[in-house]
């Protein structure tokens, strides 16, 4: 049993050298799809915006664009967290 025991200490040292070299470049990988993940997730909001659909989160977009409720009563802009109209104070 030489012979095997030779190799699995080959194949033991192989194993723990690519494991190494992994834990080595890893969070090269990791980065790496996270840039990937936050240029796609721009590039769905995007996407969504030219569609006409409405993102939950217009994080680049300015404030003009951000969801905003317009009074019944006197059409003054509020934002949407508003329950009182900010002009006449009536609930919106
Ligand atoms: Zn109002």
């Amino acid at each position: 049993m030489e012979a095997f025991g030779a190799l699995s200490g080959i194949v033991v040292v192989l194993f723990i050298l690519i494991a190494g070299i992994l834990a080595i470049l890893m969070p090269f990988f990791v980065l790496r799809i996270r840039n990937e993940m936050i240029k796609l997730n721009e590039n769905m909001a995007k996407v969504i915006e030219l569609l006409g659909g409405s993102t939950s989160e217009n994080r680049t977009g300015n404030p003009e664009t951000r969801k905003i409720k317009i009074c019944p009563y006197c059409q003054a802009k509020n934002r949407v967290e508003d329950y009182l109209c900010i002009n006449c104070s009536k609930p919106i």
